[in-house]
């Protein structure tokens, strides 16, 4: 794990305190959020906002990380690394951008190395009117039984049923049916909620507050665990809008316009997703032409991943087991989202650079 003089941390707790003190270094004031529970550790958990430029400026760059947790190892590396960075920060106030870090969406699962919230909700899958009939995964149903069996590590049995399933219908069509999103069980992965998670609530508010007089707002979300290892990859976060898509491809798609990938069109390694995060700008800050992306970094293969996720809500679902058994889930849970290796980290911070600048020439053109 990194030293101290890292952007990156081991747990939640120093993640936060790096970011506050980078924050703190620079000369910026952080609102905090406090969530209603504790953490792995006893230690609070909040999720803190610290806004690096006027109040009110036209043009908005959020940055944000945690969205799923534990994926916050290395969103909150990005954050704090770009707080240090004070080429990076000239850059945007010269381009009269102001820069919105968002720490931790998702603080609950970031501390106790799970995806989920507290609610065990996957957070972008959580924003829906729930006043409406929700999506219905059909396909879920059939897995579900199969995903979190009542034994960990797995039985034989049950490996080689996901194994017929995987044979029968293929991987794209499992990933789709386990990480599309469902509804109906609470105790199941992928869980969308069937209210606003208290992490929507928050981040809507946050919205609300520094985004309602921005005429142009950019927002990259940074999420782990798609992917080949260390590359992160572009995904369009917007509706289904060929003038958004378009301003996103222009800003990170490269020469060609294919560094971004969209959900719309199969393009990217994540299967078609409702009730996503970013669709929270649409509703709290209409005013804005918006323009979005997930950067999605990739770290052990796709079916390691799920494992890690099953083994993680068998843990949810069994509070009592020894530590022992816990602190193993938990250290399978962050290998699956987290590449604890200098060279994995520096292919992070290097292209979130990017990224970040690619945003601050878009907003400003
Ligand atoms: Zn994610």
């Amino acid at each position: 794990m990194p030293g101290d003089h890292s952007p990156f941390s081991s747990s939640y707790a120093q993640a936060r305190r790096k970011f506050l003190e980078a924050a703190d270094a620079a000369g910026l004031r952080v609102e905090t959020r406090p969530h209603p529970l504790p953490g792995l550790e006893g230690e609070p958990l909040a999720m803190d906002v610290a806004r690096d430029g006027p109040p009110d400026a036209a043009r908005l760059l959020i940055l944000s990380s945690a969205c799923h947790g534990v994926e916050g190892f290395c969103g909150s590396g990005v954050q704090v690394a770009a707080l240090r960075d004070t080429a990076w920060r000239r850059r945007a106030a010269d381009a009269g951008i102001a820069v919105l870090y968002v720490h931790a969406l998702n603080p609950y699962g970031f501390s106790h190395i799970g995806r989920t919230t507290h609610e065990n909700v996957d957070l972008n899958r959580n924003f829906h009117d729930f006043s409406q009939a929700l999506p219905v995964n059909a396909a879920y149903r059939e897995v579900h039984p199969l995903l979190v069996p009542p034994d960990w590590p797995p039985s034989q049995e049950n490996e080689q049923a996901i194994a017929r399933y995987l044979a029968e219908h293929g991987e794209r069509a499992y990933q789709a049916a386990v990480s599309g999103g469902q509804y109906e069980y609470a105790d199941g992965l992928f869980y969308g909620g069937r209210a606003p998670a208290w992490s929507n609530l928050a981040v809507r508010e946050v919205l609300r507050t520094h985004g309602r007089r921005a005429g142009r707002i950019a927002w990259i979300d940074v999420h782990t665990g798609l992917g080949p290892s260390g590359v992160g990859e572009r995904i369009f976060a917007g509706r289904d809008d060929a003038a958004c898509l378009a301003r996103a491809r222009a800003w990170w798609g490269g020469p060609q316009g294919k560094g971004i990938t969209s959900i719309y069109d199969g393009t990217s390694t994540s299967a078609l997703l409702t009730g996503l995060m970013f669709t929270s700008i649409y509703d709290e800050c209409p005013q804005a032409e918006y323009t979005g992306m997930a950067l999605e970094y990739g770290t052990v293969p796709v079916m390691e991943t799920f494992q890690a996720l099953r083994a993680e809500q068998w843990l949810r679902r069994h509070p009592e087991v020894p530590r022992e058994k816990a602190d193993a889930i938990r250290k399978q849970v962050l290998a699956a989202f987290y590449t604890d290796t200098d060279a994995w980290r520096e292919q992070v911070l290097g292209q979130a650079r990017e990224a970040l600048e690619q945003a601050a020439d878009g907003l400003a053109a």
